[in-house]
């Protein structure tokens, strides 16, 4: 499909109607999905635009989904699974997996960090998978409120699993915990002592925790390593009352431990569907999505006004010369454009 509609993608960007991208789109060619992911990618105020026309219409379109996001700290090997992983998944013929990835190139740190990431060669190229590395750059661990909408395009466009895959560091876990049903947290071997305190708000949000390159360790290594992840989890408030997160083995150069992640990710499933838990919970996600979308379109439609920033410099005057308190010039600055109760 790449070669039929790939050499007129520029001017068929400027053309295309949002209506004729969710058709392309929705009908398989992969070409358009790219081109409308790189236009929800865009800063442009005229992209964006089209971007959420595109994204709207194809809201009509979604069909089930499982959304799977897979952190933990550079190196641990999140590729290498997400690469195994998504061969076990596409076994079952009726799955279409999409992957997230950061995108190495585009890390500051590059040739650092992510140097020596895996490339998933082995799912390249498949006509059931579709792989879209995200620049990084500007939001820690590679995921940013617009992965959510990259995730909504990939639906409509009949991808029914998608895999995010996220840098294990601060913010990034709580903004792919808005985004997808299940998250997988990935360990080394060896790294359970020290879990008590850093990895704390990463392991409160996973689902499951696998500790990997197990072919590379020794077996007490792995025991302890295993031990000391279950007593952590177990200290842990429960995500769900429903489930418990397992810890489980896996290597992805053997292969050992891929197919119990899957079970355990389509387990998870199938009993927070039972319990009405996997609906209530995308709702919660989205309710938090659109209050921080308020936030942020209030926040750049105040300070982008033309009389705030005229008014600002002169109360930010004020205040530093004691004149007025930061409270109440904050209280006038915002008043000049919303008429708040006295
Ligand atoms: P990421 O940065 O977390 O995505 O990690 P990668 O998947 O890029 O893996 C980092 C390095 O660890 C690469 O050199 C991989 O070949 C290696 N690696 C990944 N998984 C395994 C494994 O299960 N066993 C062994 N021995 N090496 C692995």
């Amino acid at each position: 499909m790449n070669g039929k509609h790939g050499h007129r993608s520029s001017i068929q960007n400027r053309d295309m109607t949002p209506e004729a991208f969710v058709r392309e789109i929705t009908g398989g060619n992969r070409s358009a999905l790219s081109r409308a992911i790189t236009l929800i990618e865009s800063s442009r105020p005229d992209h964006q635009k089209k971007a959420h026309e595109i994204l709207d219409l194809c809201l009509q379109h979604r069909t089930n989904s499982l959304r799977i996001g897979i952190t933990g700290p550079p190196g641990v090997g999140k590729s290498t699974l997400i690469e195994s992983l998504g061969n076990e998944i596409i076994k079952n013929q009726a799955n279409r997996l999409a992957i997230l990835t950061i995108d190495p190139s585009s890390q500051q740190s590059g040739g650092s960090i992510l140097g020596d990431k895996a490339r998933m060669e082995r799912l390249t190229g498949k006509k059931e998978v579709y792989i879209r590395p995200s620049p990084s750059s500007g939001h820690l661990g590679g995921t940013s409120p617009k992965t959510h909408e990259v995730i909504l395009l990939a639906e409509a466009a009949g991808f029914n699993v998608i895999i995010v895959e996220t840098v294990g560091v601060g913010q990034s876990e709580i903004t792919v915990e808005s985004m997808v049903d299940f998250i997988l947290l990935l360990m080394l071997p060896g790294s359970g002592d020290e879990l008590q305190g850093i990895k704390r708000g990463i392991m409160e949000i996973a689902d499951a925790v696998t500790v990997t390159k197990i072919d590379e360790a020794e077996r007490g290594v792995l025991l302890r390593s295993r031990s000391s992840c279950e007593a952590a989890m177990r200290l842990l408030p429960k995500k769900y009352p429903c489930w418990t997160p397992e810890v489980i083995l896996s290597s992805a150069v053997t292969g050992q431990g891929i197919e119990e992640i899957w079970k355990n990710i389509q387990d998870f499933t199938t009993i927070l569907t039972a319990e009405g838990l996997f609906q209530q919970h995308r709702k919660k996600q989205l309710n938090r999505l659109f209050t921080a979308m308020v936030d942020e379109q209030l926040r750049q439609a105040f300070y982008n006004h033309p009389e705030i920033e005229f008014s600002l410099q002169e109360l930010a005057a004020k205040v530093e010369e004691n004149l007025i308190s930061p409270f109440s010039g904050a209280q006038h600055l915002v008043r000049k454009l919303l008429p708040l109760p006295q």
